[in-house]
């Protein structure tokens, strides 16, 4: 290969796909069903269409279709931002003095910020073609809230976002996003539902958590007919909309004749990283081609490498469905990371299946290493990452940094999730040398491994 790679590899409209890429089909061993909380029973479809849109249903429960259309509206819709920019970090390598050769996947390249726009505009595009008035959703730091409120508004639907009050309190401009996007914010716990009544009542003056503001606007969607709830992460869905991610990425590096020799992703629910891997996890699962995979999770919630495998609650208000994953129990309560997306209990449960299987690996980073890499990132790359995407910089850095000890040329592609000017009180926090690393004990951990359901 004599060509020199470009700095931005982009493919034409024409060369973006047309499917996504459903991982489950090529699975041996399938990821487990989501179970019904009362009977402990696979859950059915009929059971998840008055939560669900009811394509999304059937693309939840689907584990042998590989290639799923992307209909026309939302291809030309994704035309907006897609395809969106393969990125040879030149300066970066240079900067680091490494014969590693690094490219980053950039998502944050539309005014949602993060790589959310993808799955949202399919999910509100589905629920437009049911014919529904409107979807409701829980958000917390804001990424996923603000996505959804853009694709709702194309489409022409009613959009509720349940946002944690103390985000809606102290993050009032991403409120304002999604305000002008159309969306009604209301902050949650909120008198607008039962359990947010029940809720405040038990705790009052709470400042409210994620899994409050699932169930209120869980609760909102069953009891308005024609609203349905849409959820940003974890589910299968999403990471089949977010395989939209590796597909380019793969059709990118093919049109160069690169082909990775690791792929790191930062995990939160596992949509990024899941949409990122698929099509070259689908050739390892094939037996077509090896890659190492590495999913970087913070120190201060690490679901994969220091949770159990088991079935548990997605939600802390214990209502959601039972999913079997990495999880460090739904009452877990992470500390006050600022990477706001990745503070999940647990991991999308086709992530776990592949990573519990080996053919994924799973390592956690404190929050002062990653801003560190993030600003090594900013002044050399010029883009100003968010703290959750900054988890995949830091490996990606020290990878890069193992080659140069060793002297290997391997290439490396990470995911940059999205852009962090919403999460610049971080970086002044990280400035001012006020940021701490809370890593949970071992016991904090058993305590709420101890409240799993007991299932088998
Ligand atoms: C939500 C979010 C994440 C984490 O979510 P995943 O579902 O694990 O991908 C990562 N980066 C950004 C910018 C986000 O908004």
């Amino acid at each position: 290969m004599t060509e020199k790679i470009p700095y931005k590899i982009y493919l034409t409209e024409d060369e973006m796909p047309k499917a996504w890429y459903n991982m489950r089909a090529d699975m041996k061993n399938k990821p487990a069903p989501l179970l019904n909380p009362g009977t402990l029973k696979p859950l059915t479809a009929e059971e998840l269409t008055p939560i669900f849109c009811e394509e999304l249903v059937k693309q939840e429960l689907d584990d042998t279709t590989a290639y799923i259309e992307i209909p026309a509206e939302i291809r030309n819709f994704y035309k907006m931002f897609r395809p969106s920019p393969l990125v040879r970090a030149y300066c970066l390598e240079e900067k680091l003095q490494t014969p590693a050769k690094i490219y980053y996947k950039f998502e944050g390249n539309n005014t949602s910020g993060s790589h959310k726009l993808n799955s949202a505009i399919a999910q509100a595009y589905y629920a437009k073609k049911q014919g529904l008035k409107g979807v409701t959703t829980e958000t917390g730091a804001g990424q996923w809230g603000t996505a959804l409120s853009m694709a709702c508004s194309y489409f022409d639907l009613d959009c509720k976002v349940y946002m944690v009050k103390v985000s809606y309190e102290q993050k009032p401009f991403r409120r304002e996003v999604m305000r002008t996007y159309g969306a009604s914010v209301v902050p949650s716990p909120s008198e607008t539902t039962e359990v947010g009544r029940r809720i405040l009542a038990e705790h009052p003056g709470t400042t409210g958590s994620l899994g409050c503001a699932i169930s209120e606007a869980v609760e909102v969607a069953t009891k308005n007919p024609g609203y349905r709830y849409v959820l940003g992460s974890v589910l299968n869905q999403v990471l089949l909309h977010q395989s939209v991610i590796g597909l380019e990425t793969k059709a990118a590096l093919d049109k160069y004749g690169i082909k990775p020799d690791i792929i790191i992703g930062c995990a939160g629910g596992g949509s990024n990283l899941g949409g990122l891997i698929a099509p070259f996890m689908g050739e390892k699962l094939r037996g077509e081609a090896d890659y190492r995979i590495i999913a970087v999770e913070p120190a201060s919630c690490p679901s994969l490498t220091r949770g159990t495998y088991a079935y548990d609650f997605c939600d802390t208000g214990r209502i959601c469905p039972l999913a079997k994953m990495y999880t460090l129990g739904s009452d877990f309560i992470p500390s006050a990371n600022h990477a706001g997306g990745l503070r999940f209990h647990g991991m999308s449960s086709s992530l776990s299946q592949l990573y519990h299987d080996g053919y994924m690996e799973a390592r956690s980073v404190e929050q002062t290493s990653v801003f560190e890499a993030a600003e090594q990132f900013a002044r050399v790359e010029g883009i100003l990452p968010a703290p959750e995407s900054s988890h995949a910089i830091r490996a990606a850095i020290d990878e890069a940094l193992k080659c140069k000890e060793t002297g290997e040329e391997k290439t490396i592609v990470f995911g940059l999730t999205g852009t962090g000017y919403f999460d610049l009180v971080a970086y002044q926090k990280f400035h001012d040398g006020d940021m701490t690393d809370v890593i949970p004990t071992d016991e904090d951990i058993a305590a709420s491994i101890a409240k799993l359901p007991k299932v088998e």
